[in-house]
């Protein structure tokens, strides 16, 4: 098998990569599964809860026997009306008949004092009275169920109120359990997210750094999506100052990291470049010369053709034997074939011979 030490490097980060992530996965498959049976344990309050059920009940088996009678009264006017509709058109026709009757006697003969005139406008007025009886019962029948429908709407209302008293009980118990169920939350992401968080601090070094950066991704899901979409809101006051803490404190820490890293490197170029060179990683000297860059100060070492100055026939150095920089001395000649070296490399290109003085 070929070694290709990039490839290696790739694929080892590929699979230490995925070592965390399946581990993180795993990690917040087993806290859900916990959280979900403590939601379970404790019930979330209904508005319900808080009704005078049986109160509740009265007022409507109250309305039921309202709609019953308004329904039976109904029925009970939907006849009369079409009984006085009957008479209305029987009392129309005999008044129509009696006024032609009428007209074809008056040509003939005086209407006074004849009897059956009087009898049959007797009739017409006979019919009219009862037409108003009817009336009037159907008025009594109306009345009556605008009465009961009224009784019904107050019934109505009474339910309305009611409820809107348990609703208001409802809401303050809704507002103590989401406060519970925060700090059952609080409880479990604390220890999680502080272990996290020095873990971050402490195995970053570490060979098992895959594992622990599993654990703070982990971490990091258990407190943004298990803990702070329950953060009791107040207004959103909570919610934003929580935010402006914690970036508060991530500026905190990226501020004195960078700067902790910009001492060092400042302390690095204090020492002798001896020591430097002996200080610089395989890994970071391979990177700098794929680079072109000085692997203590990281400035470019090639040289641009304007600062070589063409020198009668001899081959133009491109690159510098010494970082202008920093002063560290970059590349040498090999010991046993005087090849020229990069010198951070531990071995010579042209005879293998090693480097390290
Ligand atoms: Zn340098
Ligand atoms: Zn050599």
């Amino acid at each position: 098998m070929e070694l290709n030490s990039k490839k290696l490097e790739r694929t080892s980060k590929i699979v230490f990569f995925s070592i965390s992530v399946i581990l993180s996965i795993f990690l917040i498959l087993l806290t859900d599964n916990i959280m979900s049976d403590i939601d379970s344990v404790t019930t979330s309050p209904m508005p319900t809860d808080f009704e005078n059920a049986s109160l509740i009940d009265n007022y409507n088996k109250d309305i039921a026997r309202s709609d019953d009678s308004i329904r039976i009264l109904s029925i009970k006017m939907e006849r009369l009306t079409k009984t006085i509709e009957t008479v209305v058109m029987r009392r129309e026709a005999e008044k129509e008949s009696f006024d032609n009757w009428l007209s074809t006697r008056n040509t003939i003969g005086s209407p006074t004092n004849d009897v059956e005139v009087l009898a049959r406008a007797r009739k017409v007025d006979e019919l009219l009275k009862v037409e108003q009886e009817w009336q009037s019962q159907l008025a009594v029948l109306e009345d009556s169920v605008s009465q009961i429908a009224k009784y019904r709407d107050v019934n109505y209302i009474k339910i309305d109120e009611e409820r809107q008293r348990a609703n208001e009980l409802y809401f303050v118990a809704l507002r103590k359990y989401d406060l519970k169920v925060f700090l059952i939350r609080l409880l479990i992401v604390t220890p999680i997210l502080l272990i996290g968080i020095f873990f971050f601090l402490r195995f970053r070094r570490s060979k098992y750094w895959p594992l622990f950066q599993g654990y703070i991704i982990f971490s990091l899901y258990a407190f943004f999506f298990g803990l702070v979409p329950y953060l009791p809101s107040y207004g959103g006051y909570v919610r934003y100052s929580v935010g402006i803490i914690l970036s508060l404190f991530a500026g905190y820490y990226a501020i004195n990291s960078i700067r902790k890293y910009l001492e060092m490197k400042k302390k690095e170029l204090e020492i002798s470049s001896q020591e430097r060179a002996r200080n610089v990683q395989t890994e970071v000297a391979e990177k700098s010369l794929h680079n072109h860059i000085c692997p203590s100060c990281g400035k470019d070492f090639i040289l641009k053709t304007w600062e070589s100055p063409s020198d009668g026939g001899k081959p133009i150095p491109v690159v510098t034997v010494y970082c202008r920089y920093c002063g560290l001395e970059l590349f040498s000649n090999c010991d046993a074939c005087g090849h020229k070296n990069f010198l951070h490399l531990p071995y010579c290109s042209n005879c293998g011979h090693t480097t390290k003085k």
